[in-house]
């Protein structure tokens, strides 16, 4: 079956029911998503997208089945299929589960009951909230204010660069509950998009990306899990993200292999096809070996995490601090071998060159994660 994809073998990593799905996904992807244009509105393809996503089943993995662990290697064969795609796609099915997942991790019953299987149906829309103008890398410099009013909170405050926004009906939000500084002080919070007081800002991203500023004035909040664990909450989250990332990298960069491929078959050169000159061998050999080496690591932290392990920020961290960084250098080459074609708009390189950068920033940027890969390894006495 997964003979037909272009992704490579996955060795052991993988179960037949994984080599299904990812061949499923593929398809899905292929048949809603290949070759759609860039349009104007984000909000409306990513609505368009998640709903496809509904239709077909395939958004069923962002929540935990009920309400256990998330299978992230299911995860980790849905983005690399839409990472081969579209960027949008693979946001929108991937902000179902990092928006939800504060929810799975630590909301009571009736959060979780209300929550993800709206979610896993597509029909609420997620978004996570934690970054601030003054607070991206470092969290714990969150300043949205939550104040208690009796059994209620409220919500003040501004996020930014947040996927979803005014696309999304429900946002986990990191918000400052109580007096104690840094991490300690920091609470989850759902809240309804609906909400009076929440008013959103659009922002224009590079490529295909609903993306804004969300304000709250007084917004009226839910607390999810305990006070004083958001903080944790949000990062148990990031960290079983983190492999996702990864796999929509190596998606991207499969399609651009593969567009070269095509490329330097076809385009000739001094007489022959640009294939035949060793120099372009050498650069396709480069990009295969960056590739294959990243994502031997996303689908090892991917594994361990379905293992059993409840935290995986030494895996998580190296698989997408390898994947996005061997991602962005595989479509450099890929937009070189292309030439002048390469840099149009409308070139599948050309696209592919514009979605790849922000994954090497959101969700923790490259330098964070070597910060975590290097805390883990001084952890370690041998
Ligand atoms: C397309 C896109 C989508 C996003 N979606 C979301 C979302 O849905 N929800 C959300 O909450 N946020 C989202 N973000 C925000 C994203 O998570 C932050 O941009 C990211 O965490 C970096 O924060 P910052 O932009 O404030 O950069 P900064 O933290 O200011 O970092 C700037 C640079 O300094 C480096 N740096 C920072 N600290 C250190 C250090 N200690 N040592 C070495 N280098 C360091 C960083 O690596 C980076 O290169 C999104 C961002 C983008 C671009």
């Amino acid at each position: 079956m997964s003979a037909r994809l272009p992704f490579g073998d996955a060795g052991p990593y993988l179960e037949e029911r994984h080599r299904a799905l990812q061949f499923r996904a593929f398809e899905v992807a292929r048949a809603h998503f290949e070759g759609d244009e860039e349009e104007d509105d984000d909000a409306a393809a990513t609505l368009a997208a998640v709903r496809a996503l509904a239709r077909e089943g395939l958004l069923s993995p962002t929540v935990p089945a009920p309400w256990g662990d998330l299978d992230l290697r299911s995860l980790v064969v849905i983005r690399e299929a839409l990472g081969y795609f579209s960027g949008l796609a693979d946001t929108a099915f991937a902000i179902q589960g990092l928006g939800s997942h504060p929810v799975a991790l630590g909301g009571s019953e009736a959060q979780r009951a209300l929550i993800l299987p709206a979610v896993a149906a597509g029909e609420a829309i997620a978004a996570f909230a934690v970054t601030e103008p003054e607070a991206g890398s470092d969290l714990a410099g969150v300043r949205t204010r939550a104040t208690r009013a009796g059994d209620a909170w409220r919500l003040d405050g501004l996020k930014i660069y947040i996927s979803n926004a005014g696309v999304a009906t429900f946002y986990t939000v990191l918000a400052r509950s109580g007096d104690e500084a840094g991490s300690r002080g920091l609470s989850m919070f759902l809240v309804d998009a609906a909400a009076p007081g929440l008013t959103v800002r659009p922002l224009q991203p590079m490529a295909a990306h609903p993306l804004g500023e969300v304000r709250f004035e007084g917004v009226p909040a839910h607390l999810i899990g305990e006070e004083g664990r958001g903080l944790a909450l949000a990062l148990a989250t990031l960290d079983t993200f983190r492999p996702t990332v990864g796999a929509a990298a190596c998606g991207m960069a499969r399609r651009a292999i593969d567009e070269a491929l095509d490329h330097v078959r076809t385009r000739r050169q001094f007489g022959h096809p640009l294939a035949e000159l060793q120099a372009v061998q050498m650069a396709l050999a480069d990009m295969e070996h960056d590739l294959a080496a990243a994502r031997l690591l996303v689908l090892h932290a991917a594994w361990t995490r379905d293992r059993g392990a409840s935290r995986i920020p030494r895996e998580g961290a190296l698989a997408k601090l390898a994947a996005t960084e061997a991602a962005q250098r595989v479509i450099d080459r890929a937009v070189q071998l292309h030439g002048g074609a390469g840099v149009m708009r409308g070139a599948a390189v050309e696209r592919l060159y514009r979605e790849v950068r922000a994954l090497r920033i959101y969700e923790g940027a490259t330098d964070v994660q070597k910060l975590v890969i290097a805390r883990e390894m001084l952890k370690e006495k041998r």
